[in-house]
């Protein structure tokens, strides 16, 4: 009996596993990392381009380098609070000017320095991406008691 109890015992924690599993892949974790580094850049209140604010316009988290490169996808630094028509209609369309402002915006030293970062190779594990989470989101929990987080949307 108590054998039949452990025994269904385990199959329901093997089910609760998967389960997990399935639920907590790089990719989900990327999507939700993604989400918080970008509540960040946005909560900047403002356009990095246009200068208008975040009660006029929507804004959104443009990256300078791609978030194909992993080095850099979630450095914050890699990231301008960009308006949809400076993004879209500006950033996406005139690289050349982009990559001019970007350098102004940062300095010849820290966007060099991004640079040399976005050319590294990085990979994340599952555990390396669940730690950085847990990292941001325990900073955001410190950042809500002082009352910033209803500015970030
Ligand atoms: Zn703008």
């Amino acid at each position: 009996m108590r054998l039949e109890v452990n025994r269904s015992y385990g199959k329901i924690c093997r089910v609760y596993e998967k389960e997990y599993m399935k639920k907590t892949t790089k990719r989900g974790l990327i999507k939700k990392i993604d989400k918080i580094v970008s509540e960040h850049v946005r909560a900047r209140g403002s356009c990095a381009r246009c200068g208008k604010g975040a009660e006029q316009v929507t804004l959104q988290c443009a990256h300078i380098f791609s978030r194909r490169n992993m080095s850099v996808r979630f450095d914050e630094e890699n990231c301008l609070s960009l308006c949809f028509a400076c993004h879209f209609h500006w950033a996406h369309r005139e690289p050349i000017l982009f990559t001019e402002f970007v350098k102004n915006y940062l300095g010849e030293e820290r966007f060099s320095q991004l640079m040399m970062k976005s050319t590294m190779i990085k990979k994340w594990s599952l555990y390396d991406l669940q730690q950085y989470l847990d990292e941001l989101t325990t900073r955001r929990g410190k950042k809500a008691g002082y009352g910033l987080a209803g500015s970030i949307h």
